[in-house]
């Protein structure tokens, strides 16, 4: 049985308070940190550990932190973002709701490692009972001096600041994530410069996700050998699937990076409702390419999927059962990208909105034979020629599932 690394806290009466996080070893690992490591040693463990970002690049997360100018006069930030939004996804909500403390500690513990004296926790406008308890979390770090001018007498001063956007899936990108906390319009911006030197406020800035942060404590405690140990040789520790769709168990699933994605659906969430077959299954998330179910073998990890043509993305696996009209399903996911497209640039705003015209055209039973070409000629048009990757989030999707289910795009004979 996998050890449970994220989720461990989660059935325990009262999880989000200080009281049951600190009884089940909270804060010790910034104690420890604090007593006697430098900055450096915590951001080597961290790459020690092959920790990669769980917001859906899954970039080297020590790796990021060594972008940060270390001789910049400037002051530094850390953002974390908690706009979760992407279709299907709803593992950072629950940690924000079950463990703030443990999002909260790695938020430290990052600050620290990239010398940020400020932090900001920016989170989706919807979640308020999560938002409630992240603000809940941070007074009662106040009140302990996990947080302030001088934490645990160490001299190492941050303040956090909880933010709330205003539920705009764009705003989860991290340049336009930082443009919200200045208060502007959700804006990605063009990189570069890229935020490591020149983010919020133009000052050196980390974005991590809550996921990607709630692993710092335990890489701290048990050691990055310990914790890359647990998933691939390239990615470190355990993911948070959320699983929906057409199966008997959905909901949230903490497993080992790798874990195949047959297995995982059949074992872990018991397989499809009525013992219906398998017709696709979006492995990531809303913006990953669809899989059939010829492909589902593939070990979930990050670059397995890149290798089978899809994403990790989020760890969102939505199952489609053989009734699906993937007609029906790619139209619901682009009239999502069309809604959020921030209209910035044309191939986006256009396309998306193209997208929906031409699929509403098939699913009304209008659609012709130049229709398929037509949809991934725009896609084609899209893809890579966007200020951020909602546009690739957008033209992926429609290319898998016209090419691998061609024949429900095409008007029946
Ligand atoms: Fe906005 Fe879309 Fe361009 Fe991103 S790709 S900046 S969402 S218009």
């Amino acid at each position: 049985m996998m050890e449970k690394v994220l989720t461990r806290n989660f059935e325990k009466p009262g999880s989000h308070t200080l009281k049951v996080y600190e009884a089940g070893g909270g804060y010790e690992a910034l104690r420890k940190v604090l007593a006697s490591w430098t900055p450096e040693q915590v951001a080597a463990e961290v790459k020690k550990s092959n920790l990669r970002g769980r917001g859906g690049a899954g970039f080297p997360t020590g790796l990021k932190w060594g972008f940060v100018p270390k001789d910049s006069p400037k002051e530094k930030y850390l953002c974390v973002n908690a706009d979760e939004g992407e279709p299907g996804t709803f593992k950072d909500r629950i940690i924000l709701e079950r463990d703030p403390h443990m999002l909260l500690e790695g938020a430290i513990l990052a600050s620290y490692a990239i010398g940020a004296g400020k932090a900001y926790i920016y989170i989706r406008g919807e979640f308020a009972l999560g938002g409630e308890r992240m603000e809940t979390a941070v007074s009662e770090a106040y009140a302990r001096n996990y947080l302030g001018p001088n934490i645990l007498g160490s001299g190492f001063g941050l303040d956090v600041a909880v933010h709330y956007g205003a539920g705009a899936y764009i705003c989860g990108e991290e340049t336009a994530l930082l443009e919200s906390i200045e208060g502007k319009k959700g804006w990605p911006r063009v990189r570069p410069p890229f935020p490591a030197v020149a983010g919020l406020f133009r000052r050196p800035t980390v974005i991590n996700n809550v996921e990607t942060l709630a692993n710092v404590q335990h890489i701290i405690n048990q050691g990055a050998e310990w914790f890359a140990s647990l998933g691939t040789e390239t990615s470190g520790g355990t993911k948070l699937f959320c699983i929906s769709g057409r199966v008997n168990r959905p909901g949230l699933y903490e497993l080992a990076l790798g874990t195949p994605l047959r297995r995982m659906i059949e074992q872990e969430a018991g397989g499809v409702i009525g013992g219906k077959r398998i017709k696709g299954v979006i492995p990531g998330g809303a913006s990953c390419p669809v899989l059939t179910e010829k492909e589902i073998d593939v070990p979930m990890d990050f670059d397995s999927l890149a290798r089978a043509g899809s994403m990790l993305g989020s760890g969102a696996v939505i199952v489609l059962d053989e009734e699906t009209s993937m007609v029906e399903t790619l139209l619901n996911l682009e009239r999502f990208f069309a809604r959020e497209s921030c209209g910035q640039c044309t191939p986006c705003r256009e396309g998306t909105r193209w997208f929906v015209q031409v699929l509403t055209r098939i699913a009304n039973g209008k659609g012709t034979d130049s229709d398929p070409g037509l949809l991934l000629d725009i896609a084609d048009h899209m893809a890579g020629r966007t200020v951020c990757p909602l546009g690739d989030a957008a033209a992926g999707p429609v290319k898998s599932f016209v090419t691998k289910y061609i024949q429900e795009f095409l008007p029946i004979s």
